[in-house]
């Protein structure tokens, strides 16, 4: 790289980021399993127990438990004894900190897991929030929160009686791209903002627990149009009043039985902005856009792990070290609840959003406006 990209890309980075007020995350080097969990012996870091070991737990969560400075991966919660194995080679993981789901209530006894972080199909985050206070943990529940208002409801009043912090796994909301889009709305760069589209979908696998309605609670809106309807949210700092939503055409009846294969949705934003956003298991999108009165800006892709990238009007590029938004999220939770201070990312959070999707598939079924 030459020199003058290079001290570009840090003095943007730096800027997006400490605009925000927001630490910068050092090195993230490949840390060795086994010597990392060596270290985290230390009283510092609070035990995170991952529970459900899919995708994203082995390939996001856990690997980035090793570059975070305030947690560390302790424990795991698995219906796979094989997995089990696995990762107890791996991570060095202590027997006494391996459970299963009929074993997962016994956790209330180990002083070693700090944090549960819920990593389950969307149907079992509540049940599994919920044991997790019981237990008297602190909780990360993956998103969606629940399938409805009513369990996120409970979700909380349970954080509520056990006294410990509820966060969602939004880790966009530690993201540098999307922290830079809100920089630039909120410090009205390009002035205020009038228009937000949004746009998050991929082909789906047939036969995923993602398809299955009791399983998922819903289409590609409650996996993907999540971020796209925080993404409106956040970097205009509104939320709607009410929405409007079509859904398109089914194309294959056997692959989407009972949810919605691409919906489109608008949201009726105070003082007049126009936001919307499409979402799709068919269709590729992933953007987010802002046009503001002097100019426009932008990341495209917008929502992955890695590979983001921004631009504006007047030809800038945002652009990033890379980091690990999982490391960078987790270590936030981490930090906030060691400081005893409110998560960026709680439960309430995680409840508007589910109250909003409930609006959007009224406003879906029914083709009227629904007010949030
Ligand atoms: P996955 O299918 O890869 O893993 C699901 C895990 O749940 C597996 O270990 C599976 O064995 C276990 N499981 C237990 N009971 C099950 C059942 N009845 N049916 C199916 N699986 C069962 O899914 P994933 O991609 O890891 O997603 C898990 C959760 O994480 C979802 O809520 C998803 O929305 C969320 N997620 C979040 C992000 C993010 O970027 N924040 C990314 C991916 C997934």
């Amino acid at each position: 790289m030459k020199k003058n990209q290079s001290s570009r890309r840090k003095f943007i980075y730096t800027t997006g980021i400490t605009a925000l007020g927001l630490p910068l995350l050092s090195s993230f080097s490949n840390c060795n399993p086994s010597t990392q969990n060596k270290k985290t012996m230390n009283k510092n870091k609070l035990g995170v127990a991952l529970v459900g070991l899919g995708g994203y737990a082995t390939s996001q969560l856990a690997p980035a438990l090793l570059q975070t400075a305030h947690c560390y991966l302790a424990g795991i919660v698995t219906g796979t004894p094989s997995k089990a194995a696995a990762w107890k080679e791996k991570y060095n993981i202590p027997d006494k900190n391996i459970y299963n789901y009929d074993t997962y209530d016994a956790i209330k006894d180990n002083p070693d897991i700090d944090i549960i972080y819920v990593v389950l199909p969307n149907s079992m985050h509540a049940a599994y929030t919920i044991r997790g206070f019981e237990a008297g943990k602190h909780v990360i529940c993956e998103k969606p929160m629940a399938l409805s208002v009513t369990e996120c409801d409970a979700m909380i009043a349970a954080a509520k009686k056990a006294n410990k912090f509820l966060s969602i796994g939004y880790r966009l909301h530690y993201d540098p791209y999307n922290l830079e889009m809100v920089r630039l709305a909120k410090d009205k760069v390009y002035g205020d903002v009038k228009k937000i589209t949004s746009g998050f979908g991929f082909n789906a696998q047939k036969g995923i627990w993602r398809l299955d309605k009791k399983l998922a609670g819903g289409g590609p809106l409650m996996d993907l149009g999540i971020y796209c309807m925080q993404g409106l949210m956040y970097v205009t700092g509104m939320e709607p009043v009410a929405v409007t939503a079509q859904q398109s055409p089914i194309s294959d009846a056997t692959k989407f039985i009972d949810i919605e294969e691409t919906l489109t949705c608008q949201f009726e934003m105070p003082k007049g902005i126009r936001a919307e956003f499409v979402t799709s298991y068919t269709d590729s999108h992933n953007f987010l856009k802002a046009e503001a009165e002097n100019g426009w800006f932008q990341i495209s892709p917008a929502f992955n792990y890695y590979g983001l990238k921004g631009k504006t009007s007047d030809g800038k590029k945002v652009e990033f070290a890379p980091l690990s938004q999982q490391a960078k999220q987790m270590d936030g939770i981490a930090l906030s609840i060691k400081e005893g201070k409110p998560s960026k990312v709680p439960g309430e959070m995680g409840r508007r959003d589910v109250k909003i999707i409930e609006a959007i598939y009224e406003a879906m079924r029914t083709g009227k406006r629904v007010i949030v």
